[in-house]
Parts: structure tokens; sequence; C-alpha cells
């Protein structure tokens, strides 16, 4: 089954969650979905969410516990029963300096405590135009999971996002973004084996409901990671049906 993830960012307000888990709650389709809110709407989402929705987080800290003012532990993020966190989202990337020294950290915290990590590659344009974008995504991979040996089977999810396809309306084509997935699956089976070649990979980068389903019938796209057309449920159930 594919899996579809919406990364909520930093939208929605209550009365938008409740609206949201609302709709998805009325229908009698059942999916694979997963959902990001933003930190301070996970319990109000765990409260809301159907069976068939996991919730998790959009980032964590690298750190156990203690003096880091401002951020959110894993391991608090598993006591409130979040299930999954992104790591190493583009805009982390961009906008917070996070590079993949640091991403390898956050996801072997985030590992150690038993959440599921969903961790985000991908090139900018003028990577891609210099014709860099492999290049790029094995180093993410590399540096990223580097002292990486093991986890439980589906705990580790890479998502394919390139830079220049996020929230700009241009997606990578079917083809393009297949292009991609595959040199990322050889990648992981290089580094882990069999383990590697059993990670889920998500494409994201502009989904929408017109456009998933040439993406989806990929043969190495295993799901998509959505922003902007995660946040309607209409938009979010079509997605996923
Ligand atoms: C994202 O933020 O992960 C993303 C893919 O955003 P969008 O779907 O809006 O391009």
């Amino acid at each position: 089954m594919k899996l579809i993830v919406g990364n909520w960012k930093m939208n929605q307000t209550q009365a938008q969650v409740r609206a949201f888990f609302e709709m998805l709650n009325a229908t009698t389709r059942r999916h694979e979905a997963w959902i990001a809110p933003q930190a301070l709407h996970i319990g109000l989402a765990l409260q809301l969410a159907p069976a068939f929705v996991r919730i998790g987080a959009q980032n964590c800290s690298e750190h156990d516990s203690g003096a880091f003012t401002g951020e959110t532990s894993a391991a608090t993020l598993k006591d409130i029963g979040a299930s999954f966190v992104l790591v190493g989202h583009s805009e982390r990337r961009q906008l917070f300096a996070e590079t993949n020294t640091l991403c390898a950290h956050k996801i072997a915290q985030a590992l150690k405590q038993g959440l599921s990590v969903i961790y985000c590659v991908g090139e900018t344009l003028a990577e891609r135009e210099s014709g860099q974008t492999l290049l790029v995504v094995k180093r993410q991979l590399q540096e990223g999971l580097q002292n990486l040996s093991t986890w439980n089977p589906g705990q580790l999810i890479v998502a394919y996002e390139p830079v220049w396809a996020i929230g700009t309306g241009k997606v990578a084509t079917p083809a393009e973004a297949q292009d991609v997935h595959l040199a990322i699956r050889s990648e992981l089976q290089r580094l882990f084996n069999t383990q590697g070649q059993q990670v889920k990979l998500l494409y994201g980068g502009s989904v929408k409901p017109d456009n998933v389903a040439d993406l989806m019938g990929q043969q190495d796209i295993d799901g998509a990671l959505v922003g902007g057309a995660s946040l309607k449920a209409q938009d979010f159930l079509a997605l996923c049906q």
C-alpha cells in the first residue's frame, strides 16, 4: 500500500485541526496516512485522528534532554504518543542551517526512542542544473545515515524532495522522480544490503490530487510527502484515494 504523509508545517489553528479530523472520521475509506502537525497540535491530533492515521512531528532535538531552551526531545514526542518524525526537511536545512551530520544525530536519537524517521533529501535547482543531483542526494544519504547499522522494519523511510519542487507548483516528472528514486534505492542497498533495499521511498514536491497517480505509478515511488495539498481534508483524502 502507498503511504501518504502530510506535512502541515507552521499552519492550522485548533479549529482547523478539529474540522480536518471531523471530515477524516466521516470517511468510510481507509488508507495508510500519516500527518505531522505543528508540535503544539500533536496532542490534539492524537485525540481526534481516526485509527488509520498516525501522528508525528516535523522535527526533534538531537539531544536526550536538558538545557536546550525551545527544543522538543524525541523522548517527549514518543511519550505523548507521536509515532514518527521528519528529519532534514529542506526548510530546516535552508532556514535553520541543519547539516547532514546534525541530521544523523537526530535520526539516531529518534530511532533510539522508538520513533519512525522520515529522512528528507533533495537537490536545489542550481545543483540539478549543474548535473549534481545524484551526487548531492547520495552524500545526504551517506552522511545523514552514517553510523546507522540497524533499525526495526519500517522504522526508516527516505523522502526525495527536490528543493525546487517544494511549494513552487513545479513537480518533477514521474520519470525524473523515478530516476532519482532508483538511485536512492541502489545507494541504500549498497550501504545497508537487504535492509536498505526495503526502505520505503516517498516523493515530495508539489504533489496534488491531479498529479499523484502518475507519480505513484512509478516502480520505486512508495508514497508521497505532501505539504500544501495536505492542509485540506478533501484534498488529503483525494490524494489517499
Ligand atoms: C513539503 O513541504 O514536504 C512539500 C512537499 O511541500 P509541497 O507539497 O507544498 O510542495
